[in-house]
C-alpha cells in the first residue's frame, strides 16, 4: 500500500532561507551590526518562543527592537524579517506532481506568523497543500510528540500511511518512532526518487 498522505517540512526542503538577509536589511536602521542582529533573530531564545506560540508577533518585534536598537517602521520590520526565502524548484515540482496525481499533502513546519504571511503572499506552493500543521498555531514544535499528534489528528492517518520528508535528523527520528515512513532530505534528486518509489502505481506518469 502506498502512503495516504505526504507530509512536507518547509524550510530547507521546499524553500531555502537565510536569516542573514533579514539581518542585513534591518542593520541600516539599527544600532547594532548585521552579525549581532542575526544572532538575535535566529540564535537567541526569541525565535523559539515565537515559533512555539509563547510570544506573539508584536512581542517578538518589541524584543528585537530592544536587543538591536532597530527604529524602522513596523511594515519594514515585517517585510525584512519575512523576506528570507527562495524556492527549491525541484521540490516545488515534486509537490505539484503529487497533487496532480491526487496524492494528499500536508505542510508540517516550525514557523511563525510573520514568515507565513510573507510566504503565503509570495509562494503559491504554500496554499496548494491539503492541510497545515504550523508550530506557532499548534503550540508545539518538532520534534515534540504533540506536533506529530497534530498531524495525525488533522489527517486521520497514522503509522505507515504517512510519508514524511524533513531535512533535520531529530525531526525525522521522532516521526520514525511513531511508525511513519520517513525520508531524511539532503538532495532534491535523491528525495524525489525516494518519494516516487513509494508510489509504484504512478511510475509511468512521473515525467
Ligand atoms: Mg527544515
Amino acid at each position: 500500500m502506498p502512503p495516504e498522505v505526504v507530509v512536507f517540512d518547509l524550510g530547507k526542503v521546499l524553500l531555502e532561507f537565510d536569516y542573514g538577509l533579514a539581518a542585513r536589511a534591518l542593520a541600516p536602521a539599527s544600532l547594532r551590526d548585521a552579525a549581532h542582529i542575526r544572532q538575535v533573530l535566529d540564535q537567541s531564545p526569541l525565535l523559539h518562543r515565537l515559533e512555539s506560540g509563547q510570544l506573539d508577533e508584536e512581542g517578538f518585534e518589541q524584543e528585537v527592537r530592544q536587543e538591536t536598537g532597530y527604529s524602522g517602521t513596523r511594515d519594514d520590520f515585517r517585510r525584512h524579517f519575512g523576506d528570507i526565502f527562495s524556492e527549491v524548484p525541484e521540490m516545488i515540482a515534486l509537490h505539484a506532481q503529487l497533487k496532480r496525481h491526487g496524492v494528499r499533502t500536508v505542510l508540517f513546519s516550525n514557523t511563525n506568523g510573520l514568515a507565513v504571511d510573507h510566504i503565503r503572499s509570495r509562494y503559491p506552493v504554500f496554499s496548494e497543500f491539503d492541510g497545515w500543521v504550523l508550530s506557532y498555531q499548534a503550540g508545539a514544535m518538532k520534534p515534540d510528540a504533540r506536533a506529530y499528534q497534530a498531524v495525525e489528528s488533522l489527517t486521520g492517518c497514522a503509522g505507515p500511511s504517512l510519508l514524511y520528508v524533513d531535512d533535520r535528523p531529530e525531526n525525522i527520528e521522532a516521526g520514525r518512532r511513531r511508525g511513519w515512513r520517513t525520508i531524511l532530505h539532503q538532495a532534491p534528486a535523491v528525495t524525489r526518487d525516494a518519494v516516487r518509489r513509494q508510489f509504484p502505481a504512478l511510475s509511468s506518469v512521473w515525467e
